[in-house]
């Protein structure tokens, strides 16, 4: 049985997410913005948290975790390389490592960049994977740490999950986002189809996240930096994808 996944909205413009398992109860937070949201749902579906994973260490995805931990006493796992930075782990994870939520593995992949040390919880099982600040929808995360190098190789990680996996990402950016993406691929018909439904989203007050992997390697700039149309737009026929990311990334962050 597939995970029961809830989206949370918190803050501005922050997703947190749980992660539940009916047969055993088990219930995971994926990111801790701030307790009010979060407690409410577990309150109003009458679940209890077992676990919290942390995908990296900045506040608006850790800050509200002693608030949650008080009425939910949950184990908490995070990245061992940012074990230091982190509220206190239970249980340090790296790249490859497996446990478990309701008996469903969860992989651990390193997607440094946005940070050094910043993970994502793939759950094949579900089809699902948190990305939180390294893929998000229509956009990755700002180079805060890392290297375009590194988040390309981060990127090209999450593209290789099969198409239908669910990419739950952390922030409501997706129509900020669209508004760069046209630039760097204005011919592309999906990513024009997306963006008026991403509007149409919006307008309803509705979240554009999840979105799915195969609609983001459809329209998403980031996830498309070996397409050749847009390194014809960009002057950079037959270059390595990493530096049309590193250009792509540029871009955005001069937009
Ligand atoms: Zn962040
Ligand atoms: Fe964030």
């Amino acid at each position: 049985m597939p995970l029961e996944i809830v989206t949370i909205p918190c803050l501005s413009d922050n997703y947190a997410f749980l992660a539940h398992d009916a047969a055993s109860g088990e219930t995971a937070l994926i990111d801790a913005p701030e307790p009010g949201p979060i407690l409410s749902e577990l309150n109003a579906r009458g679940w209890t948290l077992s676990h919290v994973l942390l995908t990296h260490h900045h506040w608006d995805h850790v800050d509200g975790l002693p608030g949650i931990l008080e009425s939910h006493p949950a184990k908490v796992i995070g990245a061992a390389a940012d074990a230091y930075r982190l509220p206190a782990l239970d249980q340090q994870v790296g790249e490859g490592d497996v446990f478990e939520i309701g008996g469903e593995p969860v992989q651990v992949l390193d997607v440094s960049g946005h940070t050094i040390g910043h993970i994502a919880f793939y759950m094949p099982e579900s089809a699902a994977v948190f990305t939180a600040d390294s893929l998000m929808a229509l956009g990755c995360g700002r180079l805060f740490e890392g290297t375009a190098p590194q988040m390309w190789a981060s990127l090209s990680k999450l593209a290789a999950l099969p198409d239908e996996t669910i990419v739950y990402s952390g922030h409501e950016y997706t129509q900020s986002n669209a508004k760069f993406a046209i630039t760097v691929d204005p011919d592309n018909s999906a990513l024009q189809q997306r963006i008026i439904e991403i509007d149409d989203a919006r307008a309803a007050g509705k979240p554009t996240v999840p979105s799915t992997l195969a609609v983001e390697k459809a329209t998403n700039p980031f996830l498309r930096a070996a397409d050749p149309a847009i390194q014809a737009h960009l002057g950079m026929i037959d270059a390595d994808p990493a530096a049309v990311f590193a250009e792509i990334r540029a871009r955005k962050d001069r937009f």
